[in-house]
């Protein structure tokens, strides 16, 4: 994203190294993320739109493709690699390669709408994925849980009114992107917090809003749009999680997983920018995802 980015490539290896740390890396089978193709994105993104962002990538310095969101002459390759990761994610668990998937992505992906690149997000990654699971895979109901700080605008514009799936998110508000408390159509079920607010408004919201949605819905997948942004530690917002609320929070949705998906739940990495604080709380996260004590 240019330097001085939040989004930055040092995300990814703080995951990395507090996966070693923990001791949780050992338990982990690696891929290689794809390439995503046209007709996994095309699910999603119209194919004009795909192509814009192919000529929009240069192949010397950075284009800008909004205010905070910009190419170099690798991020068409990452971005098509971020998409590409949650779809394999999704073909390793339905097929019962693995039970649970994470992807650990740049560029991020749930405010990318359908027709425009948007916070750090180019491709919207979890959508390519829930698409991917209903058409390739015939899956009726898939279900995307996102508790990054910032409300999915584009996961929600991509789904509202699609009686497939169910969006369930907290995120800080008023805050960017300013969306998600309009209740657009009866598959969202988005929970404001005030900024400050932390574990308690995150167990009030999941107990009484997500989890009664999810029990009605009985998806046959769960995506999880898993950014780490609302910890107490990044400056990016003002929320208070701890690294233990991300591993209560995936307990929650992993018991809803084991009741209705055979466990089957994929995560793709979106937010988190306190370098530390990202790194162990995707080692909460995955300690619950791969049943790890
Ligand atoms: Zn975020």
């Amino acid at each position: 994203m240019g330097a001085h980015h939040p989004e930055q490539p040092a995300r990814l290896s703080a995951i990395e190294d507090q996966l070693i740390a923990s001791g949780v890396a050992p338990h982990l089978a690696r891929y290689e993320a794809p390439l995503a193709t046209d007709e996994q994105l095309a699910r999603v993104h119209p194919l004009e739109y795909v192509q814009a962002i192919r000529d929009a990538a240069p192949s010397r310095g950075t284009v800008h493709l909004d205010p905070d969101t910009a190419m170099n002459p690798h991020s068409l390759q990452a971005a098509l690699r971020a998409a590409g990761a949650a779809v394999l994610a999704v073909d390793l668990v339905l097929t019962k390669k693995a039970t649970t998937a994470f992807c650990a992505v740049r560029p991020p992906g749930h405010h990318a709408c359908r027709f425009r690149p948007m916070g750090f997000c180019i491709f919207n990654n979890v959508a390519v994925a829930a698409r991917h699971a209903l058409h390739a895979h015939g899956l009726e109901r898939v279900a995307i849980i996102d508790f990054d700080v910032h409300h999915g605008n584009g996961t929600e514009e991509i789904f509202e009114g699609d009686e497939q799936v169910l969006m369930a998110s907290i995120f800080q508000h008023p805050f960017y992107p300013y969306s998600g408390t309009d209740n657009p159509a009866s598959n969202m079920f988005n929970v404001p917090l005030a900024a400050g607010a932390g574990g308690k408004e995150l167990r009030e919201a999941v107990t009484e809003t997500w989890l009664p949605a999810l029990d009605d819905f009985k998806p046959q997948l769960i995506l999880f749009s898993a950014g780490f942004d609302a910890h107490a530690e990044d400056d990016m917002a003002m929320l208070r999680f701890t690294d233990a609320d991300y591993a209560w929070v995936t307990k929650q949705v992993k018991q809803v997983a084991e009741r209705y998906t055979g466990g089957r739940m994929v995560s793709s990495l979106e937010g988190g920018y306190a370098l530390s604080a990202l790194g162990r709380s995707v080692v909460q996260h995955l300690r619950v995802l791969a049943g790890i004590d």
